[in-house]
């Protein structure tokens, strides 16, 4: 490499964003399909589409990206985060769709950004952490340790449990702000996804699959790419906001 090119490339260095590692987890796979569209669609397959518009908006943002799973397949919840430990992510972001029983179903839209405590925020978030550990439940190996000890353990992190704060309230604003769906708020509930993440770990509930109108939007790309521009731009503002 001549001076000039020396020069050039250490310029480019110091101009780029930081790096960071992102483990981006679409929920449910395989034989858990997780909630259902009343058009027919399955929220394991479009927080896969999702999920995959999510890491490629971070790649562009100039980070890394591995994801839980890039097919149709049954992952357990636990193996998530652990992903995410094992590559000492920077962050760890489940994505879900929401889903309401009932009558509720025609009148219920609006996103939602969690992140972990042993306590639900309020009776809905309670039911939605229900929900979603119910792949876990239904067919998961139980290992040796109790799921709310586990809880119990990340929250004993509290840098993590504070970066996984900031990181919900970024991402949730630019969603928010960006798609103009119902601003739900920022909650937390005990989920089994985000039990063992030893960094910044938020689970998105980024539509209501159960909606008839938000899940015809959930299905479509345009509005998929709005979705995962504005969580890219939510990670770049949490990032901004980090301690060197
Ligand atoms: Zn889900």
């Amino acid at each position: 490499m001549t001076a000039a090119g020396l020069l050039l490339a250490l310029a480019a260095a110091a101009s780029s964003p930081p790096a960071f590692l992102a483990v981006v987890d679409p929920g449910h796979g395989g034989e858990r399909e997780g909630a259902s569209g009343p058009g027919g669609q399955k929220e394991k397959q479009l927080t896969l589409q999702i999920a995959r518009r999510v890491a490629k908006r971070l790649e562009k943002a100039g980070g890394r990206v591995v994801m839980t799973r890039t097919r149709d397949e049954d992952v357990p919840l636990a193996q998530r985060a652990a992903m995410a430990n094992a590559r000492q992510a920077d962050l760890f972001l489940s994505i879900h769709l929401n889903s309401m029983p009932g009558r509720a179903r025609q009148g219920t839209a609006g996103i939602e950004t969690y992140f972990l405590s042993a306590d639900a925020s309020d009776a809905s978030a309670k039911a939605v952490a229900a929900r979603e550990n119910a792949d876990r439940l239904a067919g998961e190996e139980r290992d040796p340790e109790d799921p709310v000890a586990g809880i119990l353990d990340s929250l004993g992190d509290a840098q993590a449990l504070a970066e996984s704060s900031r990181l919900a309230y970024a991402i949730h604003e630019r969603l928010v702000g960006r798609v103009k769906a119902d601003d739900r708020g920022v909650k937390q509930a005990p989920f089994y996804v985000l039990a063992g993440a030893r960094m910044a770990a938020v689970l998105l509930e980024v539509g209501f699959i159960s909606h008839p109108g938000e899940a015809k939007k959930l299905a479509q790309p345009a509005y998929q790419e709005e979705l995962a521009a504005a969580v890219a731009e939510g990670v770049l503002d949490w990032r901004k906001g980090q301690q060197p």
